[in-house]
């Protein structure tokens, strides 16, 4: 590693780089070196950090910036930790921070050492710049977000509360990336995000000989089962939120999409209206419109001779903000049917409502940067650590202002082979980061 150049905030795209090459694979994580890297950074600007862990090599690291205490603090975090590149074709090395084609490509590079290296950016520019928010800006780096946090936000918000008082906002991952429709370019704000719920359905059936044909088996009902599951849509639900995100959609889009976006939000049309803007969205807005599952796990039979009497099925729901297990599991009734137990076995609820004060001013520092741009709030069909540091109250915007050309699909990249961002986006987004904290308490 070089020397500590704390100037390095000047080259953002830099700092994403130098994150990248740490191989932080989760598992194991091993998050340690790349924390100490981060800490070697705030520490030469002269921030006093902490690192706090339950694994030794896997810490998560505070550090403060003194605000005029005119607000309350506001949380910046991210996680540190990547998941796998392996088994994955990549045209440049996923741990080498590579500069070609005006991205940096590697692992990492959208989710989310991106917005590690805005954030990191916005705090060393603040110092540089003698720069006091009007609150205190609080930055945590943590580990172990792709596995369930358990030695990161989990660990955190059981065992260091404290850490957090007074925290009410935050920024964070899963959103401010860009989505255009209709040649219309939209940043997308996360908000919400969607509820992560582990169903078990069990089957009961004849056992018996593998020899004789055995009718109306479990298997058999698991099938039916899977079929309805495929060809039925659970109900169809319009948050707040995403009929905020929809009607805003249609009024900077021309028809016949306006019409159709317009007509998601009558439930006896919804379904029909997907379909039709499938091909342009691809799968995007339908779980943002029904509480979902997926087929994951089957477990049934033990011996090849044996029809098994017993089949279960496990399946990954996700539920929207406002409804709770419970209603997921009336909803799964209503397509398999009574001959089965549907069971919940694990359901994280999270905060049920989006707390939309500050979206505007994020809103309005992108449309600043980029005037035709237009900002949206959404739900998240996926989980992030911000359900977590929701138990505290915290309300999480994902702002990672991430600009990315027309037909480069953000949820496609991340997780996959070749994720990489634009060079410019990582300086106008840690531009807007710092904006933020500018902004803040204002
Ligand atoms: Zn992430």
């Amino acid at each position: 590693m070089a020397s500590i150049d704390t100037s390095i905030y000047k080259r953002p795209e830099e700092l994403l780089q130098n994150l990248i090459r740490f191989d932080t694979t989760n598992p194991p994580g091993n998050e340690l070196p790349l924390m100490q890297y981060i800490d070697s950074l705030l520490t030469a600007a002269g921030f006093d950090t902490a690192f706090i862990a339950k694994e030794t090599n896997r810490p998560n690291l505070f550090t403060r910036l003194k605000g005029r205490g005119e607000a309350p603090p506001l949380l910046l975090y991210g996680h540190a930790d990547v998941v796998t590149a392996a088994n994955q074709k990549w045209t440049y090395p996923p741990f080498e921070g590579m500069i070609a084609d005006g991205y940096v490509w590697g692992r990492g590079a959208l989710d989310m050492k991106c917005g590690l290296a805005m954030m990191i950016a916005a705090l060393l520019r603040a110092k540089a710049e003698n720069f006091q928010p009007a609150g205190d800006i609080v930055f945590c780096a943590m580990c172990d977000e792709e596995t369930g946090g358990a030695c990161g936000a989990k660990f955190l918000v059981r065992e260091h509360m404290d850490l957090f008082k007074d925290i009410k906002y935050a920024i964070s991952e899963f959103g401010g990336y860009t989505m255009y429709i209709d040649g219309k370019k939209f940043y997308l704000i996360q908000v919400a995000e969607k509820h992560h719920c582990a169903v078990e359905i069990t089957f009961h059936g004849p056992s018996g000989h593998g020899s004789i044909p055995v009718k109306n088996s479990a298997m058999y009902k698991m099938g039916k089962a899977l079929v309805a599951l495929n060809d039925k849509q659970l109900p169809v639900h319009i948050s707040a939120v995403t009929e905020r995100m929809i009607k805003l959609i249609a009024s900077h889009i021309s028809e016949p999409d306006s019409a159709y976006f317009k007509q998601l939000l009558d439930p006896s049309k919804t379904d029909a209206m997907l379909e039709i803007i499938r091909e342009k969205t691809g799968n995007f807005f339908d779980p943002l419109l029904h509480n979902t599952v997926n087929a994951i796990m089957v477990k049934g039979g033990v011996n090849i001779n044996v029809v098994p009497g017993k089949v279960t099925l496990y399946l990954d729901g996700r539920i929207l903000p406002d409804f709770n297990d419970n209603d997921l599991r009336n909803e799964l009734i209503n397509v398999v049917g009574h001959d089965c137990d549907v069971k919940i076995t694990n359901y994280e609820q999270a905060r049920a409502d989006a707390d939309l004060s500050m979206f505007d001013m994020l809103s309005d520092i992108l449309k600043e940067k980029e005037p035709d741009c237009i900002p949206i709030p959404i739900i998240i069909s996926a989980s992030t650590d911000a359900r977590l540091l929701a138990k505290l109250g915290i309300q999480t915007y994902g702002y990672l202002p991430i600009d990315l050309p027309e037909g480069f699909d953000f949820m496609k990249s991340v997780h996959a082979a070749d994720e990489r961002i634009p060079v410019a986006s990582m300086h106008s987004g840690a531009d807007a980061i710092y904006r933020v904290l500018e902004r803040y308490g204002q």
